[in-house]
């Protein structure tokens, strides 16, 4: 199962930090731009890497487990979905994301994160994302950079943001 369910991921060595992916997800879900509004991120690693973030749609999903209002499943194709009539927006899923990968709509106070829609992926300009599975991103990257980059610096990436 594992190496067919679909994620996002991004090219550090490709993508130049521009944040249409962030403004288009908005734009797509919330008709606004609005990064906090996004369910993908872009962290910049200074001097001069840019990481394109999603969910990585894990096999075994602690957000599905951490959610105590069942309100997180997974369909049959294999995405990991949210339902916004069942969270109640306690946080336990964005806690339990070992990738910083859900976020608190400051409008609505519910849970959101990327289902691959794959939107971000056909606005990039430089084409520095793909929706791929493990199986795939083996051909597409090979020598296995991209996702070694980003475990390069998980400790950045995936840090969670303090609490107000
Ligand atoms: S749209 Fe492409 S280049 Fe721009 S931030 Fe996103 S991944 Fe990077
Ligand atoms: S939201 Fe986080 S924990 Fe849930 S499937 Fe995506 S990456 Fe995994």
């Amino acid at each position: 199962m594992l190496s067919e369910l679909e994620f996002v991921i991004g090219d550090p060595q490709v993508c130049t930090g521009c944040m249409i992916c962030v403004n288009v997800c908005s734009m797509r879900f919330f008709k606004t731009i609005s990064p906090a509004r996004s369910r993908a991120r872009v962290l910049r690693v200074e001097p001069a890497l840019d990481f394109p973030l999603f969910c990585r749609n894990c096999e075994d999903a602690p957000c599905i487990d951490a959610c105590p209002e069942n309100a997180i499943r997974r369909t049959k194709k294999g995405t990991v979905i949210i339902s916004e009539a069942k969270c109640t927006g306690t946080g336990d899923c964005v806690e339990a994301c070992p990738y910083a990968a859900i976020k608190i709509n400051p409008d609505t106070g519910k849970a959101i994160k990327c289902i691959q829609c794959g939107e971000c992926v056909k606005r990039c300009p430089v084409d520095a994302l793909q929706i791929t599975t493990r199986e795939k991103l083996q051909e597409t990257d090979p020598d296995g950079e991209i996702l070694a980059l980003h475990d390069e610096h998980a400790d950045i990436l995936y840090e969670k943001e303090e609490s107000p």
